[in-house]
């Protein structure tokens, strides 16, 4: 394995509950470097934009509503197999299914509202840094 980078969000929900410092706390505690961090609020079409790959998923619209409704902090991490070590410091996408001491299991509300946001592939990755971060941010 070798050392790469990820991208993360933690979502509307979480940072307005103020869970976002235990998230972070977390994501280090798992060996992660914070190479880029922000807090930003998606527009509608920056949403839409992100989920694109969902569009013609069911959830698109609450999903798009829900991030949407408040900040969200973004970021760039890095770590050896960040992109799957992330998902397992996640958790399943819905927390009912998330296995104890996950981000999901903790913090999440259900399948829609749940916490945080982490790349699925190495392609998903480099779009999904890309999207929120600029060549001289990941320096
Ligand atoms: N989502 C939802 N309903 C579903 C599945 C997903 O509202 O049935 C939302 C949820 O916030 C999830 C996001 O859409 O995190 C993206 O879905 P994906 O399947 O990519 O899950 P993830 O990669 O975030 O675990
Ligand atoms: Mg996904």
């Amino acid at each position: 394995m070798s050392v790469e980078r990820t991208f993360s969000a933690i979502k509307p929900d979480a940072v307005a509950a103020g869970k976002a410092g235990e998230i972070l706390a977390m994501i280090q505690q798992a060996g992660f470097k914070i190479l880029a961090l922000r807090m930003t609020r998606l527009t509608d079409a920056q949403a839409r934009a992100f989920y694109a790959v969902h569009k013609e998923r069911p959830f698109y619209a609450g999903l798009v509503k829900f991030m949407t409704e408040g900040p969200i902090i973004v970021m760039a991490l890095e770590r050896e197999g960040a992109i799957v070590k992330l998902r397992e410091v996640m958790g399943a996408t819905n927390p009912a299914n998330a296995a104890e001491g996950t981000i999901r299991k903790r913090f999440a509300t259900d399948i829609e509202r749940n916490a945080i946001h982490g790349s699925d592939a190495p392609e998903t990755a480099e779009t999904e840094l890309r999207f929120f971060f600029s060549t001289a941010d990941l320096l």
